[in-house]
């Protein structure tokens, strides 16, 4: 690597970083001298120590000084940093780091996880945020026992009711077992999908089917002046639904209650927060449509086809070119004439049918008649898949570099139809603190998030308050970082929606 003619001697703090006894990792008790408010390269071969430089030793001693003026309190979630192998580093002012390589190859990390604001804001959201339903967007409760009992001993007063534990949700089988234990248990009566039915001696489910099973509890009603055997009812069915019970009125409907998380109309439930529900690079977290990375790739067919004027023959299909004789203009020739149209029509005037039997193949069989000396007039049977999908294979399928390539010019990249770019599961983002999920935090730039954060207090519930205060601290703390450095007009530094891939 090349080093500058060093002076150690005239340092001067104000206009230059100096850096004495680097020796991390390939790095040789290197001294420079680096010029501030510059753009400076560091050029050398590979595995000259240009990353050690640069990431390794500047970026990391500035991160760990930054770190260190934090209160112990953040720093036990962020962990203490290593100190780099340096004599001194001189005159170096707060650091950021856009690896190079992590923006192209890792759609996951973005500025905002080099600034770790993010991982606060996941354990805000894990400890403060307030769960909304997905379905209806009616706000999550959370009942105790006693609560639980208040509500049932008062809504169904006088009437007779059916207490249920729920035992299996939406899960496939045919549970003869667990008939068989239930009864074991001492309990005669299940309701199997919204029906109830008595436990019958070998009695099982379809297999292939998705149930919902309750074990009926008890059979009572509700009678202020007797509490008791609501109450043992309760606590029995509680234990057995491990924390869930369902409430059947006389009417028939169904009233779940938890202990846990759950939309009061739908029944629909959450599991508790934790840090990793908000993250995308967690299972708990990301989206599983896009795995977390809030963009999908898929064929795009104005790429395909820009101009429906065109013949096939013509080149009108930009991935095939014009014609020639080849394997794939052979096999389109068949299905042409079995569809009755020509490869020398324009694109536009082929029906729906034709056109989509092209683009998506067709299910019957076809034979090509092989020409040339060696399998002349040997006959092939073979199916047509389409130019859509020869692309998508090409694209999504294949090791071979030539060939994604290739059909990378047909591709494009939407936002994930399912997260819409957010990266996050739906239980995720209906977790909200001020009416604010936290891809809403996320999206918003450097400045917004300082004008939420200032006073977010004032809008914030007592308990959430109590919870969020030390949290909030070391956010602001970290957002006037980044807008002292400059990123204050840096827009969504953690999200991957304004940042281009490629
Ligand atoms: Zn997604």
């Amino acid at each position: 690597m090349t080093q500058r003619p060093l002076d150690i001697n005239q340092p001067d703090s104000e206009k230059v970083i100096i850096v004495e006894g680097a020796r991390e990792h390939n790095l040789k008790n290197v001294d420079l001298v680096i010029p501030r408010n510059s753009l400076v390269v560091f050029t050398g071969l590979s595995g000259s120590g240009k990353s050690s430089l640069a990431f390794d030793t500047l970026f990391a001693e500035g991160q760990r000084r930054y770190l260190e003026t934090f209160s112990a309190y953040a720093r036990q979630f962020v962990g203490d940093m290593k100190r780099p192998d340096v004599d001194k580093v001189k005159g170096l002012s707060p650091v950021i780091a856009i690896e190079q390589k992590t923006v192209s190859r890792n759609p996951r990390s973005t500025v905002g996880t080099v600034t770790e604001v993010y991982d606060f804001l996941r354990l805000l959201f894990a400890r403060a945020g307030e769960a909304y339903s997905h379905i209806t967007g009616e706000k999550m409760v959370r009942y105790s026992e006693d609560q639980i009992y208040e509500k049932i001993s008062t809504t169904y007063e006088n009437q007779k009711i059916v207490l249920t534990a729920p035992v299996i949700k939406s899960r496939k089988g045919h549970y003869r077992e667990l008939f068989e234990q239930i009864k074991k248990r001492g309990y005669n009566k299940v309701v199997v999908d919204k029906e109830m039915l008595d436990i019958t001696t070998g009695m099982m489910l379809d297999r292939y089917k998705i149930h919902d099973i309750d074990i009926v509890i008890d059979r009572l009603e509700v009678k202020p002046e007797s509490p008791k055997r609501l109450q043992d009812s309760l606590t029995t069915a509680l234990k057995v639904g491990e924390g869930y019970v369902t409430v059947i009125d006389e009417s028939g409907d169904l009233h779940p209650f938890s202990k846990f998380l759950m939309d009061p109309i739908s029944g629909l439930s959450y599991q508790e927060p934790q840090p990793n529900s908000f993250s995308f690079n967690s299972p708990y977290g990301a989206c599983e449509n896009c795995e977390g990375i809030g963009i999908k790739s898929e064929v795009n067919l104005d790429y395909i086809i820009p101009d429906r004027s065109k013949s096939i023959n013509k080149g009108g299909i930009i991935p095939l070119g014009e014609y020639r004789d080849n394997w794939t203009f052979q096999q389109l020739r068949v299905i042409a004439k079995k569809l009755g149209f020509s490869l020398a029509d324009p694109i536009n005037k082929l029906t729906e049918d034709q056109l989509n039997a092209v683009l998506y193949g067709d299910d019957d069989a076809i034979d090509i008649v092989m020409k040339g000396d060696k399998w002349g007039g040997h006959k092939y049977e073979t199916y047509f898949k389409g130019v859509i999908n020869i692309v998508s294979d090409s694209y999504f399928e294949t090791d071979d570099d030539r060939m994604r390539e290739w059909a990378e010019e047909f591709v494009h990249e939407i936002a994930c139809p399912v997260c819409n770019g957010d990266r996050l599961k739906k239980e995720s983002l209906h977790f909200k603190i001020d009416n604010k999920s936290i891809s809403d935090l996320a999206r918003m730039n450097i400045s917004d998030l300082a004008g939420w954060l200032k006073d977010v207090e004032l809008r914030l519930t007592n308990r959430q308050k109590i919870i969020a205060t030390e949290l909030l601290k070391e956010i602001r703390n970290r957002i006037s970082f980044l807008s002292g450095v400059g990123l204050g007009v840096l827009i969504a530094p953690f999200t991957s929606k304004n940042i281009k891939w490629r």
